[in-house]
């Protein structure tokens, strides 16, 4: 028999979410995260995927990762730091450092824990981040573990960036200050203001980070939020994942050769826990090389982006201020968001409402993820969906 006290605070939290509907009861996908998705037995479109550039079930990443296997097995064996780098590790960082347009790179297992250990193997106790209110919760958490102080900046506010920043060293509490921010916000598609952080940072000599786990593959041809503004020498740490637009697993950090030897000796995801399997490097290699050969795939997510957005304007949603294909349509009320994701699913649309306290209360939304691997009818079906649900729940 095991605990009692785990099994109640297990059976009582439990019970407290689901009451208030808050449990999340995650659905079973019966075959791969494409366009089209089938869940027990029933197919949808899927808007709900990272999956940006189609790439997860891409033919040519699929053969890679083959051919990887085939050669190096299904695991790495080890912590690379103990028995050693494969090749197909070592290349997938040189290949993404010349994309980012970097010295170098380092690859994790995953962008949560590249976060979790990136930020802590450079900041610590002593130090403090200045974090826009609005980052990821790895970069949250990531910024907790470092235990340097953390200050809210308000969302996107240069201003608030520069007056904190001043007051954080005229403090003199603090050693090192890093800035961090997403390069593509994923709950409304707006971009960091990269040539304003550059700015901001060079001004009072922050470390810059930004993640740009929704902008790598989306944005600058493919190459990132960064090198979109010119500025992949600027920022310090560019990070990234290539679970989204690459359509693997992983997370990277591309920067000075330095830098990216300090993570090596420092960040505690890449000195304790085994590397990402040679299939999924392989794969990342094969994304990489589709990207840098042609920028097909980038030009069809935005073309669906575009489309996507034009149409449900049209009809009189309310599609926020997204600068990118992400398309949030905003429904406010969060029980309202709830049931209208409900309905489209019952219409074949797979969109799931973003509630408080992901986004600000009131601001309930449906977010929207088109992909390149969407065709024009597949969309025009959800838009069907959209355009007769709104009129039925009143929101158009
Ligand atoms: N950063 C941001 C901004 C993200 O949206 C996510 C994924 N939700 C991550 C980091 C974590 O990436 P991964 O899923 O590759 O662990």
């Amino acid at each position: 028999m095991g605990s009692r006290v785990l099994e109640e605070f297990l059976r009582e939290n439990l019970a407290e979410l689901k009451s208030k509907g808050l449990y999340n009861e995650i659905n079973i996908l019966e075959g791969a995260n494409g366009p089209v998705i089938e869940i027990g037995g029933k197919e949808f479109i899927n808007l709900s995927s990272n999956n940006y550039l189609g790439l997860a079930t891409d033919k040519r990443l699929k053969e890679r990762a083959v051919e990887a296997t085939n050669l190096y097995g299904v695991g790495a064996g080890a912590v690379r730091t103990i028995n050693g780098t494969l090749q197909v590790h070592d290349e997938l960082e040189k290949r993404i450092a010349r994309f980012k347009g970097t010295e170098a790179a380092i690859a994790f297992q995953s962008g949560f824990n590249c976060n979790m250990g990136a930020i802590s193997a450079i900041m610590t106790k002593d130090d403090a981040i200045l974090s826009d209110e609005l980052n990821h919760a790895s970069i949250i958490d990531g910024c907790r573990l470092s235990g340097a102080k953390i200050i809210r900046v308000r969302h996107q506010d240069m201003d608030d960036l520069r007056a904190k920043a001043k007051e954080a060293i005229e403090s003199g509490l603090y050693g090192k200050l890093m800035y961090i921010s997403d390069g593509v916000f994923s709950m409304d598609g707006d971009v960091a203001d990269i040539n304003g952080i550059v700015e901001a940072c060079r001004e009072y000599d922050l470390i810059s980070y930004i993640d740009d786990a929704h902008g790598s593959g989306v944005m600058g041809k493919g190459a990132g939020t960064v090198k979109h503004f010119g500025h992949s020498k600027d920022i310090d740490l560019q990070m990234g994942t290539l679970s989204k637009a690459i359509g693997v697993v992983g997370g990277y950090v591309a920067g000075t050769k330095d830098l990216i030897d300090w993570l090596k000796v420092r960040a505690r995801p890449f000195l304790f826990s085994t590397s990402m399997t040679p299939a999924s490097a392989a794969a990342c290699i094969e994304a990489i090389d589709i990207m840098e050969g042609s920028t097909e795939l980038h030009d069809r997510l935005w073309e669906n982006g575009l489309y996507l957005k034009k149409r449900l304007k049209e009809m009189g949603f309310n599609i926020g201020n997204s600068q990118t294909p992400i398309t949030p349509v905003i429904i406010g009320d969060e029980v309202m968001a709830q049931r209208f994701s409900k309905r489209l699913f019952e219409e074949g649309v797979y969109a799931k409402a973003i509630t408080f306290p992901t986004v600000p209360m009131g601001t309930g939304r449906i977010r929207n993820m088109p992909t390149a691997a969407h065709t024009t009818e597949m969309l025009d079906m959800a838009l069907s969906a959209y355009e007769k649900v709104g009129r039925e729940l009143g929101v158009i």
